[in-house]
This record gives structure tokens, C-alpha cells and sequence, in this order.
């Protein structure tokens, strides 16, 4: 009995690597077209060494960050704002080796550190602030400093690209619905009264949403564009369609230097890929662990 599963289970695989060598050439070339029509983006939080008490997962270090600049310098990556993505993918260029970088929370150090080693790469950076938290410095889970008005103001003037994180940054999925309203539309009446400009895209804390945040979102069309927490690509039918959750995946220091921003794009790459093949990139993502080659 189990020589028998084991002789169909051998069958199959030596066909399964037949299919795979006659369709290799096919589908690899099936691939570099998409990428040439996919955006991916990347999410970063704090541009520092881990401070104690602080999760690793939200920090890269200025060093490790400025390798990732300098591999997607080296790879010739058009580093763009999510406005300008949309509209590179929507007037249907060719946006092979294109890419989104993005902060979420807020921190200091994005003014201090990624600010700076963005412009030394004339590459621009995407923040998502959190309104409550706007130039204070709380202890929560260790000592976290924010940036100010003048800071974000000055990096929008700058040419990079400032949305909101929420006004308190607890999951929209979570809070009571009647405070719904408030923590998507205060950020836009805050940053317009302190920095004199609109903003005009979201980051949903913990990338998480659902059919009521975006039915709220859409009410008033004062936002053009979201990000959720799925991994993948963007491309013209994600951004027609689900123009408020777009795909996004967060980039960590496994302390492999560029390598681990090399991985992170692949990935963004075959999930979007995968996931415009029709397959449950959602169920993807939590198997990745079992996939070590994706
Ligand atoms: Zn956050």
C-alpha cells in the first residue's frame, strides 16, 4: 500500500517536472511581463537600532537601511509616492523595477535619518503619521519620539509624500464605530490647520480594514488611496479596483544587509504574480513558513 503511493506520488512528480521544464520558458517570460506592470512597496517604521524594550521587527538600522537604498540604486529602482505610482500605473507605462517606500508611526528618525539618505539617493519616501502623536515623546514599550509639524512639513515641501496613520493608532477594525469618522477624517482637518497642505492617502494601522472603514473612506472621495498589510504587487487592477488596499510588505533587518530588501521584493513580486493567477495569496503568505523558497 504505501509502495503504491509512493510509485503515484514519484509519477507525479517526474510529470509535474516535465509540465514544469515545457512551460518553464513560458511562464518565466509570463512573469517579467507582469513585473513590468507591478509596483511593489515596501514598509519600514523606525530608522534606528533597537532601542530596549522595543519590538526588533520595528527597526532598521540608518547603515542597513542605506545598503537597501544602495541595492535599489544598484538594481536602477525608480523610487516613487504612491501618487505618482497610481498614475504611472493608470497612464500604463512600463514600471519594471519601480518601487514604493514607505514609513508608518511617525518616528524622529525618519526626519532625522531616512529623510536624509533618501535625498543622498534622490529617491522619495512615503510617511504615514499618526495625528495624537505628532511631536511627542512617549514611553510606551520604551521611549518613542515623534516627528513635528516643522519636520513633516518640511520633508512634504521636499517632495515626499505625507498621508495619515490614524489619529490614535488603534486598529480601525476595533474601535468603536462611532469613532470611525474621527480617526479617518481629523488627521486631513489636522495637517491642513498645522502644515497647510492636503494629504491624501491612508495607512491602516496594522493594515487592518474592512467593508466599513472603506464604505467610510469612499463616503466623502477626500481620500484617493490606501495600504493594507497584504503582500503582493500593485498594478492598474488593483489600483482601479481595490484603490484602498493596496499591497504592501514590510521589509526587516534578518541581518543579511540588501539581501534581506532583495528577498522581501521577490517576494512582492510572486505573491502579486500568484495572486493575479487567481490563487489565495492570503493563505500563501501564512503557509510561507513551510515554503522557505518563496
Ligand atoms: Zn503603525
Amino acid at each position: 500500500m504505501f509502495k503504491t503511493v509512493y510509485r503515484i506520488l514519484s509519477v507525479l512528480l517526474v510529470l509535474a517536472a516535465i509540465c514544469g521544464m515545457a512551460y518553464k520558458g513560458r511562464i518565466k517570460e509570463d512573469f517579467e511581463n507582469y513585473k513590468t506592470r507591478a509596483i511593489p512597496a515596501l514598509m519600514y517604521h523606525s530608522i534606528s537600532e533597537v532601542p530596549a524594550g522595543w519590538p526588533a521587527d520595528l527597526c532598521v538600522a540608518p547603515g542597513v537601511f542605506e545598503e537597501h537604498l544602495q541595492y535599489l540604486k544598484a538594481q536602477g529602482y525608480n523610487v516613487v509616492t504612491a501618487p505618482q505610482a497610481v498614475i504611472l500605473l493608470k497612464s500604463r507605462q512600463n514600471v519594471m523595477n519601480t518601487v514604493i517606500v514607505t514609513f508608518d508611526d511617525g518616528y524622529e528618525n525618519n526626519y532625522t535619518e531616512a529623510f536624509p539618505l533618501l535625498k543622498k539617493y534622490g529617491f522619495r519616501g512615503n510617511f504615514y503619521i499618526v495625528g495624537n502623536d505628532v511631536g511627542k515623546e512617549k514611553n510606551q514599550d520604551g521611549m518613542k519620539k515623534y516627528m513635528s509639524f516643522a519636520q513633516i512639513k518640511e520633508m512634504h515641501d521636499q517632495g515626499m509624500e505625507i498621508g495619515s496613520h490614524s489619529m490614535s493608532h488603534d486598529p480601525l477594525t476595533s474601535i468603536k464605530p462611532e469613532l470611525l469618522p474621527w480617526e479617518i477624517y481629523q488627521p486631513l482637518n489636522l495637517f491642513y490647520q498645522k502644515m497647510n497642505f492636503w494629504i491624501s492617502g491612508i495607512a491602516f494601522p496594522n493594515g487592518a480594514f474592512n467593508d466599513a472603514i472603506i464604505a467610510e473612506i469612499r463616503k466623502y472621495f477626500k481620500y484617493e488611496y490606501g495600504f493594507s498589510g497584504q503582500a503582493g504587487c500593485n498594478t492598474l487592477k488593483i489600483v482601479e479596483e481595490t484603490p484602498f488596499a493596496l499591497r504592501r510588505a514590510g521589509v526587516y533587518d534578518r541581518g543579511n544587509g540588501a539581501k534581506d530588501v532583495e528577498k522581501v521584493l521577490q517576494k512582492c513580486y510572486v505573491f502579486g504574480y500568484l495572486e493575479e493567477k487567481g490563487l489565495p495569496v492570503i493563505l500563501l503568505d501564512k503557509a510561507r513558513r513551510l515554503l522557505p523558497f518563496i
